[in-house]
């Protein structure tokens, strides 16, 4: 079968697959569509999330509910509250062309009374989590008497989720004949335990080898020090330029402490886990789901509602030991077709229970270089020319301006003018990022990047406070003195009248001949160097500092969204201003 209108399903339903762009059907499409549409008998269908299942067994109940009949005909059990209210939402549009179809989804976390509302107004389909469903049935709101079909989504997630004596009693409400279809993305001895009670001669569907995870998920592992772990996932995302991904940590306070450290160094990232509201989750996730946020760092726990179809990576930081958490990790990726890439980063402690998952998997996972300076540059470089070639220039405002460039740069040639060009951008970056040492564990030398030291010195400057002098101001000021780009700002200390701010030494005399030419709000400013340096610090890590300079200037090229923008310009006041303010969030920060 090679398209969606082969399938012998109803007018009405392929009419709304056209609306939704199904072309083709999925693998476990293929194979379930057409045999739940001419079996009755009970079905376990090996499938990830992201596979296309919720239409494997959405259209065929579609078709087959009587919608004469209003009573709960279908009863599809899933483990989280958003993968409920997605599934009832696709059920919904797929039955968009049948407006006597009734679907409701009850789950925790939400008013009770509105779900009840729906129940008792009679609905055809209910998707619910078990906790919930159980609740409405005690209540005598929910009734399966009549139910002739089980769904059980995400199986695995379920019992995983402690959810086993609930899904039990549930089974017990429906009628012995009906048919039972088990989905899930492992097959665990729990879950077939669960199938031998409750199926009867099940029939069974795989999409793709359930221990392996899907073939268009590129899987390896990084070996690094424990100590530099950190310095690798970040060379990753510089890898990465458009990177998309889910960075998984084991604890609360180590995917907090990640994300922190991310958002410190400029990524655009933010952390989702049990310490934080079910508001505040919910408010990352929106983020994340809309590209907000490039970077989730989370639990699996917390990920467990996410459902995101277009991730580039998953990030093990923590390696998983256990071979379904990995798959179910990994199927976070590689969805609906698309390619992804499944990342490991382990440390030499943490190889031997990698390797024995690796056995249980089934499946090699593929021990790679860490990326390397010159890699990340060229990388960038490209991404960079690529927005270059991609940029809409808008003629009538430069127009008039370009006939003056255009004499002042006659003199180069065309080589010349794309090499200096090039150079604006990249000169720190290159030199940056040029000297980097590997990261891979095979010798013992520290990374040379983390080596480095500032030296600073205190520079005072006659405006403060009177001159609505903040240290943010301060920064920008510094900032567009461009004596180099991200300059390494430390302590900052305004006074009514003046300010002290401590500068990399290392450019003083750049500093003080760029203050003197320029003024601050009108007003001639004055700068000295009034002590010693106060105190060392260390330098920055790839990524940070002036690579996120550099990150957050690009964004300002490439980026076609107005909040990257916006960003890149919040973040332009340089390195160690950036680093000293930026928002250390326990918790979520609002979307601007
Ligand atoms: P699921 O595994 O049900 O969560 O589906 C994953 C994603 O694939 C969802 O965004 C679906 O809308 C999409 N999808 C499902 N079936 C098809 C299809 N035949 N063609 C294109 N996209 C699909």
């Amino acid at each position: 079968m090679t398209k969606f209108t082969d399938i012998a399903l109803p007018g009405p339903l392929l009419h709304a697959a056209a609306d939704l762009n199904y072309e083709t059907p999925t693998t476990i499409q293929e194979q379930v569509i057409p045999w739940l549409l001419e079996n009755e008998q009970d079905l376990i269908a090996l499938a990830q999330t992201g596979t296309g299942k919720t239409a494997a067994f959405g259209f065929p109940i579609l078709s087959q509910t009587d919608i004469e009949k209003l009573y709960v005909q279908t009863i599809i059990l899933c483990p989280t509250r958003q993968l409920c209210i997605q599934i009832a939402k696709d059920l919904e549009s797929y039955s968009k062309y049948m407006p006597r179809l009734k679907t409701t989804a009850v789950y925790g976390g939400a008013a009770m009374y509105k779900q009840k509302d729906a129940l008792k107004s009679g609905v055809h389909i209910v998707v619910g989590t078990p906790g919930r469903v159980m609740d409405f049935i005690r209540q005598k709101v929910l009734k399966l008497e009549h139910v002739n079909r089980l769904v059980l989504d995400e199986a695995d997630e379920m019992l995983n989720m402690g959810f086993k004596e609930d899904l039990f009693e549930i089974m017990s409400h429906t009628p012995a004949e009906k048919q039972t279809l088990l989905f899930s993305a492992t097959m665990p001895r729990e879950v077939a335990n669960l199938a031998k009670t409750f199926m009867k001669n099940a029939f069974q569907i795989s999409a793709g080898n359930q221990n392996q995870g899907a073939d268009n998920i590129k899987h390896f592992y990084y070996k690094v020090h424990a100590r530099d772990k950190y310095l690798a996932l970040k060379r990753i995302a510089d890898m990465s330029p458009t990177i998309y991904g889910i960075i998984f940590c084991r604890t609360r306070t180590e995917t907090q402490e990640i994300a922190d450290k991310l958002q410190h160094d400029g990524y655009n990232a933010d952390a989702l886990h049990g310490d934080l509201s079910q508001g505040q989750r919910e408010l990352v996730m929106s983020r994340f789901r809309s590209k907000f946020v490039q970077l989730l760092v989370a639990t699996d726990v917390a990920a467990r509602g996410l459902d995101v179809d277009d991730l580039t990576h998953i990030i093990n930081f923590e390696p998983p030991t256990d071979p379904d958490v990995y798959i179910h990790r990994s199927g976070r990726t590689g969805r609906a077709g698309k390619k992804g890439i499944s990342i490991t980063i382990i440390h030499a402690r943490e190889i031997t229970a990698f390797k024995a998952m690796e056995k249980r998997l089934g499946r090699e996972i593929v021990l790679t270089k860490v990326p390397g300076g010159r890699e990340i540059c060229e990388k960038q470089l490209f991404h960079f020319i690529d927005g270059v070639e991609r940029i809409e220039v808008d003629n009538e405002q430069i127009d008039s301006f370009m006939p003056n460039v255009y004499k002042k740069l006659s003199w180069l040639t065309r080589e010349e003018l794309i090499q200096r060009f090039v150079s604006v951008e990249f000169n720190r970056f290159l030199n940056y990022y040029k000297d980097i040492s590997d990261l891979d564990a095979v010798s013992e030398t520290r990374p040379r990047d983390e080596k480095r030291v500032y030296s600073f010195k205190t520079f005072k400057l006659n405006i403060g406070a009177s001159a609505q002098l903040t240290k943010r101001e301060l920064m920008r000021y510094i900032n567009q003195l461009k004596v180099t780009r991200g300059i390494e700002i430390g302590q900052i200390d305004i006074y009514n009248d003046h300010s002290l701010i401590e500068l990399d030494g290392e450019f003083e005399e750049k500093i003080l001949k760029a203050v003197a030419r320029n003024s601050y709000r009108g007003m001639n400013v004055t700068a000295t160097v009034v002590e010693p340096a106060r105190r060392t610090k260390r330098a920055p890590a790839p990524s940070q500092g002036r690579e996120r300079s550099f990150e957050n200037k690009e964004r300002s090229y490439v980026g076609n969204k107005e909040r990257s923008y916006k960003k890149s310009s919040e973040n332009s006041s340089g390195a160690g201003s950036y680093k000293k303010f930026a928002p250390r969030t326990k918790s979520p920060k609002k979307p601007s």
